[in-house]
């Protein structure tokens, strides 16, 4: 033992002060004061002695700088330099475009949780509550689902009108130049309570307020443009669009042919520079109605005309649609959404350089300037959309699942069913922070890259998943289309979010981990710039500082993994109460295998980890739950740790620590150098993978939450357009529960007596006369299942059509269009 006792001192010291994070320097006093101590004590002279001299061949090269410098950090610079992933001009942009916020701690290791618990409480102010109250109440009120997206494939002219003449498409421009001045939490807001009714209509109010004509101008606008286009923009004068999307550039849009070619032409009458633009646009939203086109396209200038580069780079205008050359006004036809989509071509179209955004000093920067606006908007339009219609979606279910009654049960009641709804409540759970959060991260002046992926992808792919198990559970009335079916137009739409704003599946495999992997971590992209300095010495020095910083960092994400998995994070100090403080400690031991997975990668696979899409999507799930559960977390705070939500909180919760152990495992079981990821498994997973899905007895609990009133479910629909109108079937339904409910026992004692009772009617009207005839339910009762009948009636009821009702009003059989075709 007194042979041993040194080197169990030495891993014990360098374990804790690696697990703390302490200096190398701090660490080599403490080493050096145990092994004395250790000595003292009777441990072995000779094995001291050894201990001593492995510890000071650490310590001694890596303090000493006169040694370091030359003899390791100087080749690793080397190494480095080789190693490091080449930046394109995008990535670049995209890097230095965003801001880090509480996001930065997840990949820290150690997350300090005050960071984001100090965050205020995002508030609505009372004109965004007015506004919800009052226009957007009302705007609900008008929507008729089934009238825009069957009969008219439009809005009615009427909600134009309101949309416009109450500034919804002003809701980002400030007051000064006539906007609503909202918040980006007022805005979310807005969508979420508009989506819940329609998602024609919220996305007609959301893209005007998403990236487009009003955000850029507001950042980049000449004084001039800003004065003149907000103030229209605004209260609906000019309709917005933007294009940049084409048939040869989707997901990859740097990639835009359409041209602008700078020479001399006519505007108003003058002879101006300008550019003559050629284009061809696609998928354009608002396009068909559109007064006001932003514009992205390559700009050249072959003649010198404004300077000596030849190709300027993506620049953006703002076209009047009554610009000579510009085709617009078909439509596209997105899955039977008839939100206004669709193409836009132009050939020769000339406009002068005053139509440029930002003017000539803002030619070339167009990539930019969309880079630093989208994670705005991304932030907000489909993750609110999708919170709406998961608000909407998870009560409205609940309610069907105990009206409706086969087998003489509520549906809700069968395991099976359960199942479904207990996974609509806990990803509506999860969609509503995940939402809030990162519209409150644009609230706070943050330009949020990363958690705007994060929220885009996430809040969309979920609210698919609810949505599918909505319709299941609704069976065959989730499928008739028409008046009374509230969900078939959002599960047809799903795909379209999915799509829009960055195709998910890149998302997730490439924009995720992408981002958060340099911008987030904390010392990547210090040693990236550091690599770049043109002073040699310079460079030195910050690399050296920046990769002892990062050494350090690595090694203690591995004992600190290692710890925790050994001890399945049950220890060490967190926030939270006696119900949460569990969950902080389990999203430590995930930050800290994050970074370490993250570093190691980084390591091993340098520029050649962005086309491991498998992994880098992997790794960006586990930093997503983490984020997820944050933001969870962070609700739950705000809201005063309220206990009625705790069955929500700790489904949403343990499904996302079994994403992240499943990601993690298919990631080191995957991991593209085999030896490595074994390693990995030993540090992350020392006990096995141990995190199990949300357990059937936790689903029971938040299936039954959904399927009575009670705070946590009221809490779920705030924000949904619930008033129980005529155009509202799923606010109805909704509005039936507690009579339902109350209705319960009269409703089993009725069928009780059906069952037993010698009774003669065989119509319901008539069973009720014969059992208050003879006593067996009251008139009070009778009258209560009467209604029950009626709200049920309500509730099961489908729609049926003549065949002219469904035939569209422009119908031309498809033989008549090949014929003129050919
Ligand atoms: C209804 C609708 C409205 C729209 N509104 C607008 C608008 O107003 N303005 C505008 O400019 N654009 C708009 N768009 C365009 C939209 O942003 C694009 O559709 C989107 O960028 C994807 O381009 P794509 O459809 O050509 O798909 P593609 O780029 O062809 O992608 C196809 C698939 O490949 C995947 N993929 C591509 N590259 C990678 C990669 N490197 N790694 C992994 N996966 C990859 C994508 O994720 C996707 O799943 C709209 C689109 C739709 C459908």
């Amino acid at each position: 033992m007194s042979i041993l006792a040194p080197f169990l001192v030495l891993i014990a010291v360098a374990g804790f002060a690696a697990y703390h994070r302490w200096r190398l320097a701090v660490w080599a006093a403490l080493t050096a004061t145990a092994l004395v101590a250790c000595w003292l004590l009777g441990a072995s002279p000779a094995a001291t002695l050894v201990a001593a001299f492995l510890a000071a061949l650490v310590a001694v090269p890596l303090l000493i700088p006169q040694i370091r410098l030359p003899l390791i950090t100087a080749p690793l610079l080397k190494f480095y330099t080789r190693i490091l992933p080449p930046l394109s001009e995008t990535e670049r942009v995209a890097l230095e475009a965003g801001t880090v916020g509480f996001e930065g701690e997840l990949f820290s290791g150690r997350p300090d949780w005050n960071v984001l618990l100090d965050q205020p409480m995002p508030v609505l102010s009372a004109d965004e509550q007015a506004f919800l109250d009052g226009p957007v109440e009302e705007l609900c009120r008008m929507t008729h689902d089934w009238d825009i997206t069957h009969v008219r494939a439009d809005l009615p002219p009427d909600m134009w009108e309101f949309i416009k003449k109450n500034k919804f498409f002003g809701m980002i421009v400030p007051k000064e130049y006539g906007g609503l001045g909202f918040s980006a939490l007022g805005n979310h807001k807005v969508i979420e309570k508009l989506s819940s009714i329609s998602s024609v209509v919220s996305s007609t109010v959301g893209v005007p307020n998403s990236l487009g004509p009003a955000e850029l101008l507001m950042h980049y606008g000449t004084q001039e443009q800003k004065d003149h286009y907000l103030p229209r923009l605004a209260d609906g004068r000019e309709v917005p669009c933007f294009a940049l999307t084409g048939p040869w550039a989707g997901s990859d849009a740097t990639s835009i042919p359409d041209f602008g070619i700078v020479c001399k032409g006519e505007w108003n009458g003058a002879n101006v520079l300008g550019v003559k633009l050629t284009f061809d646009k696609r998928y354009i939203t608002l396009a068909p109605v559109a007064t006001l086109i932003g514009m992205a396209f390559r700009m050249y200038d072959p003649d010198g005309l404004i300077g000596d580069t030849r190709d300027i780079g993506i620049s953006l205008a703002l076209l009047p649609r009554d610009t000579p050359g510009i085709e617009i006004g078909r439509r596209h036809f997105p899955l039977n959404s008839p939100f206004q989509n669709g193409p836009l071509n132009g050939r020769e179209v000339f406009i002068p350089l005053s139509q440029l955004i930002g003017g000539e000093a803002y030619a070339g920067k167009g990539w930019q300037m969309l880079v630093e606006c989208l994670s705005i908007g991304r932030s907000i339009t489909l993750p609110s959309t999708a919170s709406g219609g998961a608000r909407m979606g998870a009560l409205v279910t609940g309610a069907y699942a105990r009206i409706r009654k086969q087998f003489g049960l509520s549906i809700g009641r069968f395991e099976g069913v359960e199942e479904a709804l207990a996974r609509i409540g806990g990803k509506a759970y999860t969609i509503t922070a995940l939402a809030e959060a990162s519209a409150a991260a644009v609230a706070r002046g943050e330009l949020p890259a990363v958690p705007s992926t994060i929220s885009k992808y996430h809040c969309t792919e979920m609210g698919r998943e609810l949505i599918q198990d909505a319709m299941d559970i609704h069976g065959g009335k989730g499928i008739i289309l028409g008046p009374k079916n509230y969900l078939g137009r959002s599960w047809q739409a799903s795909p379209i979010s999915i799509t829009v704003e960055g195709a998910n599946i890149m998302t997730r495999s490439l924009m995720i981990f992408g981002q958060g992997a340099i911008l987030c971590h904390p010392w990547v992209l210090k040693e990236m710039k550091a690599t770049a300095l043109p002073d040699p010495d310079e460079r030195l020095r910050e690399f050296d500082r920046n990769l002892f910083g990062h050494i350090g960092f690595a090694i203690s994400n591995a004992v600190r993994s290692l710890w925790f998995g050994l001890t399945a994070a049950r220890v060490g100090s967190a926030p939270g109460d006696a119900y949460t403080r569990r969950y902080y400690r389990k999203l430590n031991r995930y930050s800290a295998v994050l970074a370490l997975c993250a570093d190691t990668s980084m390591l091993l696979l340098g520029g050649k980890l962005k086309f491991k899409e498998s992994l880098s999507g992997r790794l960006g799930d586990v930093l997503s739950q983490l984020y997820i559960t944050s933001a969870m977390l962070k609700r739950y705070e705000d809201q005063g740790r309220p206990a009625a939500d705790q069955p929500l909180l700790a489904w949403a919760f343990h499904d996302a620590v079994h994403k992240i152990e499943v990601a993690l495992s298919g990631a080191l079981r995957n991991f593209p150098v085999r030896p490595v990821g074994w390693m990995l498994w030993a540090l992350v997973f020392p006990l096995g993978r141990r995190a199990q899905p949300p357990s059937d007895r936790l689903g029971h609990k938040v299936a039954s939450l959904l399927m009575s009133p009670n705070e946590a479910r009221d809490r779920l629909g705030v924000g949904a357009f619930l008033t129980p109108a005529a155009n509202n079937p799923a606010g109805r339904i909704n509005s039936y529960l507690q009579k339902v409910i109350l209705a319960e026992p009269v409703e089993r004692k009725f069928l009780k007596a059906l069952k037993t009772r010698d009774i003669e009617s065989l119509a319901f009207p008539a069973q009720l006369d014969e059992g208050v005839r003879e006593g067996w339910i009251t008139a009070a009762e009778r009258a209560q299942l009467e209604e029950l009948r009626e709200m049920t009636v309500d509730a099961i009821s489908v729609d049926d059509f003549e065949s002219e009702e469904l035939r569209s009003a422009g119908y031309r059989p498809q033989r008549e269009q090949d014929r003129a075709a050919a």
